[in-house]
């Protein structure tokens, strides 16, 4: 934007005083284009899920001859997934000469012998994977992701592709965000392959026109929902969106949306974007306001990360990892704004969103590993920890998405404060576009922002906060918007009638430590999924995948009944017969009260003028007229696992 601007500026200065000296200068020549390389996409057999790759490496990119290889990740995915396992049957054909098994030279490349004319290179694809970030297909769709897809030739990621698709059903059509000529899909070179996934199928598209640019939403599935409302949400999201930027940085954009049972998760890209959602999640209104939050989600990306960026998020190493510090910012900050730019555009009401962030701020007051990791490291180690979870994450990491949006709601209060209720972190994003657009962003231009708006110096906000693990304040939050932060304690949750009754505020009050998997049935496993940190039962030296058989003498076939016997031994020791590994031991539990909170994010009825119309500016939405009382019990102790890829997929 400017920058480009200034650029120009400076090479005319530097041209005309060239030409002054050197009146006979040769203009320079522009580079010829690379020939491209086409590629053809065949099923092979899609009820077994595989399909043929064909690629025409023209001549010119194999004269030397040639490397071949597979992407390892696909940005926005921040985990190996190592996509070559699902390539096999590879062969290379030169015009006019034998065709040959490429030699294989790690886990991913293959040579390509040096040869006078073009090669063919084909292979066998299995692509069974359903999610965002894989292949997937059979007699119904196939979806393909470049990265998962399609190999670049080593040194020629400028080299442009062309995709056609052939031997599909004769009613299937193609949605992606790539442009189409003549039945063949054109990415200018290797990023934009793998930055605009394809949806193959019986597509349902919406189309409409927003702010001067042309959009597209592609359904594939059967589900319960209403389309019309969905693409009609949809537009009003991305116009919120445009208007906070100033307009889209795109002629076309493409929503890509597949419905599977339990599948979900999105992936942004520049110009396009990949759902998948359960057809079913339509029966509750939250299902769907979950739905519209993740279409806002991958939409705010267009500008974060996938433009404004840390420096190492493109262009990028597909053969390995590219660590940033900044995800608590691309990630936990753009979940943070999609909820605002949903509330604004009337898509998502108060409540439902106040309820996802009180939720959120239970879970991180709820989780040992706060104590442990900054957001800026749980960033830096999204690789090894978040898409790797294991029993330990609990106790030992953050999750940047999560904690990442209650520290963007924590500046939003600042920066109201600061600004007297006039500007938010919407505006820091927009003072952060003009300054960087399609380039760079630094954790100092971030500084500066917060600076410039708040008023405030930067570091002890990052201190706390961002590099940092104080506990979460809302301070901020309640001076200038007239929010209210209520904690309660487990017993104060039971309703009117189980607060009268003794032994309800006993089974409430006690807390052992140990968290067994809920799915709500109360039929669970007594397994141990985790033990909190200097809890009863952590001193009573039992850990994760412990086996609870008695409490007190009392057989316990479910971790409700283990809750239950250890309630009865509120304030005192229980005996506790624990099976570890094919052993059996006696662990003493001193039972204790629970300590755990839970926070409800309330508005004051009392807030001032000032405070109301300040969330009204940060809303779009009035001021909450009466706040519905907590009504979700309390879980024991921290949630094992929050939502992220091993639930259904990053976003
Ligand atoms: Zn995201």
């Amino acid at each position: 934007m400017g920058k480009t601007a200034a650029l120009a500026a400076v090479l005319m200065t530097g041209g005309l005083a060239m030409a002054a000296e050197t009146p006979k200068q040769a203009k320079p020549k522009a580079p010829k284009p690379l020939a491209p390389i086409a590629v053809v996409v065949r099923p092979l057999d899609l009820a077994q899920h595989e399909l043929q790759v064909e690629m025409a490496l023209p001549a010119e990119s194999v004269k030397a001859g040639a490397v071949a290889a597979m992407a390892a990740w696909t940005p926005g995915s921040y985990l190996i997934r190592d996509y070559a396992r699902f390539v096999d049957r590879v062969e290379a054909r030169p015009e006019g000469g034998a065709p040959y098994a490429p030699e294989k030279l790690d886990k991913q490349r293959w040579r390509i012998l040096p040869a006078k004319g073009p090669v063919s290179l084909r292979y066998r694809l299995y692509a069974n994977e359903l999610s965002v970030r894989t292949n997937h297909a059979d007699a119904s769709h196939a979806f393909l992701t470049g990265a998962a897809a399609f190999p670049a030739l080593e040194g020629q990621g400028g080299r442009p592709y062309q995709v056609r698709f052939e031997g599909f059903p004769a009613d299937w059509t193609v949605a992606t965000g790539l442009p189409e000529r003549k039945g063949a899909y054109a990415a200018a070179d290797y990023d934009t392959l793998v930055d605009s996934p394809f949806e193959l199928g019986r597509l349902r598209v919406r189309r409409w026109e927003s702010l001067g640019a042309r959009f597209e939403f592609a359904f594939q599935g059967q589900h319960n929902g209403d389309e019309a409302r969905m693409a009609a949400d949809a537009q009003k999201i991305v116009e919120e969106a445009g208007r906070l930027f100033g307009g889209f940085p795109f002629d076309r954009y493409v929503f890509l949306l597949t419905f599977s049972p339990k599948a979900g998760g999105g992936l942004e890209h520049r110009n396009s974007t990949a759902l998948l959602a359960d057809p079913f999640m339509f029966d509750k209104a939250e299902g769907y306001h979950r739905l519209a939050g993740l279409v806002s989600h991958e939409f705010f990306h267009v500008w974060n990360v996938k433009r404004m960026r840390d420096a190492v998020l493109g262009p990028f190493d597909y053969q390995k990892e590219t660590p940033t510090r900044l995800l608590w910012f691309h990630e936990g900050f753009t979940d943070y704004m999609d909820s605002v730019i949903a509330l604004r555009a009337g898509v998502l009401p108060w409540a439902f969103v106040a309820k996802e962030w009180g939720q959120r701020w239970t879970e991180n007051l709820q989780k040992p590993g706060r104590r442990e990791q900054s957001v800026s490291e749980a960033s830096f180690d999204a690789w090894i920890r978040h898409y790797k979870p294991t029993e330990f994450s609990a106790n030992s990491t953050v999750g940047y998405y999560d904690k990442g949006s209650l520290v963007a709601l924590m500046m939003e209060g600042r920066i109201r404060r600061g600004s007297g209720g006039k500007a938010g972190v919407a505006d820091l994003f927009a003072r952060l576009w003009e300054q960087c657009g399609d380039g760079p962003l630094t954790d100092a231009q971030i500084r500066e922002a917060f600076r410039a708006l708040s008023g405030e110096d930067p570091e002890p906000f990052w201190r706390d906060f961002v590099v940092g693990r104080a506990e979460l304040d809302g301070s901020a939050l309640e001076q200038a918007l007239g929010l209210k932060f209520e904690a309660k304690a487990p017993w104060e949750l039971l309703s009117p009638e189980d607060q009268k009754d003794p032994d309800a505020v006993k089974r409430a009050k006690a807390f052992s430590g140990l968290v067994f998997a809920s799915r709500g049935n109360g039929a669970e496993a007594p397994t141990v999924l985790n033990v909190l940190p200097d809890s009863p039962a952590w001193q009573a030296g039992i850990s994760y995948g412990a086996e609870i058989l008695a409490v007190d003498g009392w057989r316990t076939a479910t971790a409700a009944e283990v809750q239950r016997r250890l309630a009865d031994a509120l304030g005192r020791q229980a005996e506790v017969l624990v099976q570890e590994r094919g052993r059996v031991r006696t662990a003493t539990v001193a039972v204790s009260e629970n300590p755990a909170r839970t926070v409800r994010l309330g508005a004051d009825p009392g807030a001032t003028p000032a405070q109301r119309s300040a969330f009204a500016a940060w809303t779009g939405q009035p001021f909450p007229a009466a706040t519905r009382p907590l009504s979700r019990p309390a879980d024991e102790g921290a949630r094992p696992q929050e939502r992220g890829p091993s639930a259904g997929g990053g976003q």
